[in-house]
């Protein structure tokens, strides 16, 4: 393993903002992430680790050592579905290998960049399906007493676009290795409303009789995600910046008496409200804006992009004028999804 200096992170984060790390690793294994968190603490230096770099905006250069998890494998553990993959793999191709093999369940959350150890620090969501649903075990290596440890799902805290790794554990934890439950009889999830829209149309097209497969799911869901999200490879982005912020029913009603076209969805078991944060900017007029390099898409108003050599710095700062602006409007201050580096 090699540890590089003054190490260019343009390349290393989906928002191509050319920051720099005083100190970069990319570890393949256990023991090499090992040797570079004892480098971190002979030179006392800062830790900062990263995965596929889709979820994090770099602000300023870090004066730290940033350790970019790049292990691999995936293995069988039980005959019924459970299987148990490295940190480092291409979270993706993972869904994509895991259908190839009849193991169901992931295919909603197909397309989603980056890596299998990232994915449950967020909780990862798309179309009506988040990971959480499917993880068994997460191991962790702990920064403070170097011993690996397996969180069992209820003890992840798994929440929306949450977990105890994004909150009382951040930057304590490297997770090394994620275990799913994939089962093959396992009902299919289409209901989420623009993923079913699609599918009854593909539907209309294909022999009758035929029903939704797994396969199905995951073409449509990879033909809406590359209809309405850019790719990060064209232009620099994180996806949704912000999340849906979630309200009481009271500040709900207040909202739809002024405006009566609020659209919102009720939280689970719970008298909250989950508002769209895309329709509360779409309506301020966010969508297609732009500063600088730093702007908004012209698609969609919760994906910030940058339009050129945006620095991170230009990128927070227009979020934080979008946030101030519905705070303004609504009386509702967004919060990031994206993590500010
Ligand atoms: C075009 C686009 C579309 C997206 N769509 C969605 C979507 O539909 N749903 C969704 O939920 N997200 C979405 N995202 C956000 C992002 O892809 C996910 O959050 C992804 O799981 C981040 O993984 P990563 O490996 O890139 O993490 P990074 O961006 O590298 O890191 C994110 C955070 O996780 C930490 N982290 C990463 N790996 C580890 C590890 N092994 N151990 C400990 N901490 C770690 C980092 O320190 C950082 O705090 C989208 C992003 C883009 C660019």
């Amino acid at each position: 393993m090699e540890i590089s200096s003054q190490a260019s992170l343009g390349q290393f984060n989906t928002f191509g903002v050319t920051s720099h790390a005083a100190h970069f690793a990319d570890v393949t294994s256990t023991e090499q992430l090992k040797a570079a968190l004892e480098f971190g603490d002979s030179n006392n230096l800062p830790i900062q680790i990263l995965g596929g770099g889709s979820n994090v905006l770099f602000v300023h250069d870090f004066p730290g050592l940033v350790i970019r998890i790049a292990s691999s494998g995936c293995e069988q553990i039980s005959t019924e579905g459970g299987i148990k993959v490295a940190a480092g793999e291409n979270w993706h191709y993972l869904v994509r290998s895991c259908l190839r093999n009849e193991l169901h369940g992931l295919e909603n959350l197909a397309l989603i960049p980056g890596t299998v150890g990232g994915a449950p620090i967020q909780n990862i969501g798309a179309y009506g399906v988040e990971i959480a649903q499917f993880i068994s075990e997460v191991e962790v290596l702990e920064l403070e007493t170097g011993k690996i440890r397996l969180f069992t799902r209820k003890e992840c805290e798994f929440a929306y676009r949450d977990s105890i790794f994004k909150n009382q554990l951040s930057n304590q934890i490297v997770v090394l290795s994620v275990s799913f439950q994939l089962n093959q009889g396992r009902p299919l999830n289409f209901s989420y409303p623009s993923l079913y829209e699609t599918i009854e149309i593909e539907l209309a097209k294909i022999p009758r009789g035929q029903e939704v497969t797994p396969q199905l799911i995951f073409d449509t869901v990879c033909r809406i995600r590359r209809a309405k999200l850019p790719d990060p490879a064209v232009i620099g982005n994180a996806g949704s910046f912000f999340k849906n912020p979630v309200v009481s029913q009271s500040k709900h009603d207040q909202l739809r008496d002024q405006f009566p076209d609020l659209p919102s969805f009720p939280v689970n078991d719970t008298d909250l409200v989950k508002i769209p944060a895309a329709w509360l900017l779409d309506q301020a007029g966010w969508r297609g804006r732009s500063r600088g390099a730093a702007g908004v898409h012209k698609d969609h108003a919760l994906v910030l992009v940058n339009l050129g050599e945006a620095t991170g710095e230009e990128i927070l700062l227009l979020a934080e004028e979008m946030s101030q602006s519905t705070l303004d409007r609504y009386g509702i201050a967004l919060e990031t999804e994206v993590r500010i580096i």
